[in-house]
Order: C-alpha cells, then structure tokens, then sequence
C-alpha cells in the first residue's frame, strides 16, 4: 500500500448531479438519444444522483451500458415495469402538467413496496409512554440501528438501494430524528443493547461536529454496555475525501480515536460492490488511515444483477479487501422493493455463486457470511442445494432471528430455481409451515396490540 500522503490541493470539490442535471453531464453526451430518454424517465420515479468524481474516476464510459458502476448508479431502463416506464414516458413527451406527473409519480412509487420487511410496523421501538422513537430500530436484542436525520442521505446513490423510499424526498416515508437524546434514553433502559450500528443513508455525509454529537455521549461510563460501534458506509468509494480532508477528515479521524481510547470497538462496515471501487488511491489511502488508527473494517455488499453476480467479481473483491484489511463480512440478497426486477438474481444461483467465489479463496476471505436475506422474521442465510429423503432441497438457516432461539437451526425449503426472495420459497417435505411461523405470527399480533 503506497503511505505517502496525498496531496490535499489534489482533492477535487464535491460536485452532485440529480435528476435536474442529466443534461450537463458531458459524458451522457456521446450516449444514444433513446437511453438518455430512458434515464429521465425513470429518474423521474427513482431516486438519482451521482457526483463528479464516481463519474470521472469509478466508471469506465468505454465500458458504458455494461460497466458495473454505471449499472451501479444511473438509472436504468429495465429499472422500472413497462406499464410504469410507458405511463411515465407518455406524460413527458406530450409535456404533461407538473401536478399530473407527480400524481402519477407517487402511484407508482406506492406500487414498489416502499418499506419491505415489516420496517415501519416491527422495528420501531417505543418510549415509556409507548410512543414510537423515531430514527430507532431494533429489531435483534443485541444490536441498535440508528439513523441519524442529518445522514439520510449519499454522496451518490446506489440504483438497487431497497433505502430509495427515504431519498424522494416524501416526509411521511422518512425514518429519522436528529435528538441524540432519544438515542441515549432509549440505550440507558436497554442494558442488553451490545452494538449500536449507525446507518442511513450515510452517515458519513454528516459533518463530524453532527456525528460527535451522537457518538460522544456514549463513551461515557453510563454506556458501558455498548461494547461496539459500527458504522455503516460507502464513502469509502463513493467519495473516499470525507477520511481525507484536512479539516473534517482529520477531525474525524480524532473522533474515532475518542470512540477507540474509551474501549469500544470501532467498526467501519464498508458498502463494497465491486473490486474495480477499490482501485483508485484515494480509497487505499483512507483505508490505510482508518487502519492506522486502530478501526475495523468490514465488507458488505448486496448480489446484485448487471453488477456483480459473477463468481469472478466477488473472488477478487474478496482479495482485493483481504489484501487491503478488510474483513470480508455479509453478502445480501437484493430486497423485494424498488427496482427489483432489474436487479434480482434468484436463490439458488446466488448460492452458486457464493460457493463459486468461496471455493477459489483461502480461508481468510471465508469469512463473509451468506447469501442472505434480510426478511421480516430474520437474516436467512442460503446454506445451499442439497437432497434430503429423496427430495431435493435448499437448506436455509437464520443468521439473525427475531426470536434468538431460531438462530442456526437449519430448515428446508422445496427447491425452487427461480425463488427469489423467503415469501417465494414453500417448506419441503410437504410440510404446511415452516418452525417459526406460528411464534413468528404470535410476535406479530402481539406488536399490532401494542401500536393499535
Ligand atoms: C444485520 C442487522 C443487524 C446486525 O446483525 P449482525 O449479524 O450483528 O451484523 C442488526 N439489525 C438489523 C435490523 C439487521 O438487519
Ligand atoms: S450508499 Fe447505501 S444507503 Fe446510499 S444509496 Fe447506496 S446502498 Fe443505499
């Protein structure tokens, strides 16, 4: 790894272009007509944004539909069902009326599951008084997600990102606060709370004083029992310069050394699609930085189609992050919201290819955990294809369960090529249920009591 500092006079200034900016960047320019068409409809639906320096340094435009960071972050024409683009498409070419665009906007973005796995109704987690906090969501005993409001959004956004209902801009689907205070009340009642996992969004777009705020408070003795902090972000690639810069990188860094000379574990739980982001020197550099201080590094990515859903590619991210420090830790399966028709790849070839991957690395790349969802229920990690009694089979296994007793008890599902997501799966054996639905229901009803 190179250690000679770069130059901060080097450092490009953060640029974004959203929706309203398709037509100025240069490089859409040598693009076929009918694909920029395609990109305004259907960043009129989904959430688009991008800044300069993904655009400049991460795509290869001579690689351009195919190459995975552009697939990664510009809107794609499969993106959205034909019904949906063809409605959208019309309204634009005759010139529709704003107010009739946005009717037909926000009926579409409703038809796209906005909230998948029971977010809004199971997750949120109530004050004394039984109020919903918002911006909590804790959902397995040992860890709390935190969205800090002032990180509710990227320094660019990735297409397949299931977190799209926060960006459009819509208030009532936001999930977020900015009171610190309700974070540490809600903490100092649950002593069993181990981890709390700052996510967004990114809360890496927040300036250090906003990230102090909520991170201070807890390294005093009171919160002894938040042994970790993890924070979950993409910046390292998407713009690598937050870790960098003199002012806010700097005060960052001594941030985090705050976090680590209190005893807590710091973990930065990298967003990591491709190995091809790992590239440029500006995020070797940042790794190298958050390493130097004593930070963890852990890599999470979904499957995702047209980007990675090839053996090769997660063998050598996984290397690549290995090489670099990072510990390969979670491969997801992409929600059911949003585009996920465009994005989906099915059960069975995602473990085709976690196995493909895994079966050409050492074991220190082995330790990335999945293919998993995250359902309603719990992660369900695929443990793979197998034949039990005759049948054939795919064994699954909680990873992460709303009861912890689910947790690692293998259960069977009928094999099925084209499932892609838990709800599509039916039990083997001829079996009505799986073990956990009659409990699963029963936490379901009693948490309908509770709000109703
Ligand atoms: C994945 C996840 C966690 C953390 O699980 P670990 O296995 O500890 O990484 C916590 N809360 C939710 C809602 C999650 O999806
Ligand atoms: S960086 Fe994360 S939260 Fe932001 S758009 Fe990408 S996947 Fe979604």
């Amino acid at each position: 790894m190179n250690a000679t500092p770069l130059d901060p006079d080097t450092f490009p200034a953060f640029e974004v272009y959203t929706a309203r900016d398709l037509d100025r960047i240069p490089e859409l320019e040598r693009l076929p007509q009918q694909m920029r068409f395609d990109m305004k409809v259907v960043s009129t639906v989904l959430s688009f944004r991008v800044n300069r320096y993904v655009v400049e340094r991460l795509i290869d435009w001579n690689g351009v539909p195919h190459d995975p960071i552009f697939q990664l972050t510009f809107p794609q024409r499969g993106m959205l069902a034909d019904e949906h683009y063809t409605a959208i498409a019309s309204l634009l070419q005759e010139g529709a009326a704003k107010d009739r665009l946005e009717e037909e906007v926000r009926r579409i973005r409703q038809a796209l599951n906005p909230h998948p796995a029971g977010q809004l109704e199971l997750n949120i987690p109530r004050d004394d008084a039984g109020n919903p906090i918002e911006g909590l969501q804790h959902k397995y005993p040992e860890t709390v997600l935190f969205f800090p409001a002032q990180g509710q959004t990227c320094h660019s956004y990735c297409t397949f990102c299931f977190r799209w209902a926060q960006f459009v801009g819509d208030k009532s689907l936001r999930i977020a606060t900015s009171q610190a205070r309700q974070l540490t009340e809600y903490l100092r009642r649950h002593p069993e709370v181990t981890d709390v996992l700052f996510t967004g969004g990114d809360p890496m777009v927040m300036k250090t004083a906003h990230l102090a705020a909520y991170l201070e408070p807890l390294l005093t003795p009171e919160f002894a029992h938040i042994r970790n902090i993890r924070i979950g972000t993409k910046a390292l690639t998407f713009w690598p310069f937050r870790f960098l810069d003199p002012g806010e990188g700097d005060a960052l860094l001594r941030l985090f050394e705050r976090v680590l000379a209190a005893g807590k574990h710091l973990a930065i739980m990298a967003h990591l699609n491709h190995w091809r982001e790992l590239e440029p020197e500006p995020t070797q550099h940042a790794i190298a930085r958050l390493r130097g201080i004593g930070a963890t590094l852990r890599a999470q990515a979904p499957l995702i189609g047209h980007i990675n859903d090839d053996p090769d590619v997660w063998t050598r991210l996984w290397q690549k992050e290995v090489a670099l420090g990072i510990i390969p830790y979670y491969m997801f399966i992409e929600r059911d919201t949003g585009a996920k028709q465009h994005f989906a790849v099915p059960l069975v070839r995602c473990w085709q290819i976690y196995r493909a991957a895994a079966s050409r690395v050492s074991g220190l790349a082995r330790t990335v955990r999945g293919p998993s969802m995250s359902a309603a229920p719990g992660k369900v990690e695929i443990l793979g294809v197998s034949s039990v009694a005759g049948e054939k089979v795919l064994a699954l296994r909680f990873l992460q369960a709303r009861d912890p007793a689910w947790t690692y008890r293998p259960f069977y599902a009928r094999y099925d090529e084209r499932a892609t997501w838990l709800d599509e799966l039916e039990p083997a054996f001829g079996e009505r249920e799986w073990f956990w639905s009659a409990p699963y229901r029963a936490l379901f009803e009693q948490c309908e009591a509770v709000s109703a």
